[in-house]
């Protein structure tokens, strides 16, 4: 397998809605969000899954979805390909590090769940408030399913705007020195170290040590 994400692929395989969901745990419009921004991504880049970090995927939410995200493309936290910014917001970008293209995924404004099927905001507060009844919780479910079904079927372009940006390609992970924190004793890389009193200190040391102040 080539291990470049260059035009040249011709063997692009995206990872089954079923593999998603299996690592995730079940099936939501979340996930269905990130599975479906994920593979837009990949085939507008003209890649597929990341193997050695050609692959760099910006996150701008930590929900549902970038359990998909991972699976599809193939950054990782571990391989610090994956990078998460807390803006609360269902945008994903894909970057390339070999042909240097960029592609910003972003949820249109106008996409809303209820849409699709209004009886699920009648569900979701009992579901979610642990009174529903074992009926209802599975109707839950079972509309879940289809609203990601739905989804799936639905034309990329209607649900996200997808297009092409110019990012800034962050750098390969990085190898930081490591140092002990003088409180508790267990190392950290310098780059994370606070400083206290001249000597270095982990991060919860230092909340701990910090709080109330
Ligand atoms: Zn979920
Ligand atoms: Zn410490």
């Amino acid at each position: 397998m080539s291990s470049d994400c260059s035009t040249e692929n011709t063997t692009r395989e995206i990872a089954p809605f079923e593999d998603a969901a299996k690592f995730h745990g079940h099936v939501c419009p979340g996930l269905t969000i990130g599975y479906i921004a994920a593979k837009a991504g990949i085939e507008k880049l003209e890649t597929e899954r990341d193997i050695d970090e050609e692959l760099v995927t910006i996150v701008e939410n930590d929900a549902c979805g970038v359990d998909a995200v991972q699976v599809l493309t193939g950054c990782t936290i571990g391989k610090g390909n994956l990078i998460y910014k807390d803006h609360a917001k269902q945008v994903f970008t894909f970057i390339c590090r070999d042909s240097k293209k960029a592609v910003r995924v972003a949820l249109k404004a106008s996409f809303n769940i209820d849409n699709i099927d209004p009886k699920v905001s009648e569900l979701r507060p009992k579901v979610m408030s642990g009174t529903a009844t074992d009926e209802e919780v599975k109707e839950f479910r079972e509309r879940m399913d289809g609203i990601s079904v739905t989804m799936r079927n639905t034309p990329v372009d209607e649900m996200f705007e997808v297009k092409f940006v110019d990012a800034k390609i962050p750098g390969k992970a990085r190898i930081f020195n490591s140092v002990q924190c003088t409180k508790c004793g267990e190392m950290m890389a310098e780059s994370r170290a606070r400083v206290q009193n001249g000597e270095y200190i982990c991060i919860p040391c230092y909340e701990e040590y910090n709080r109330g102040w």
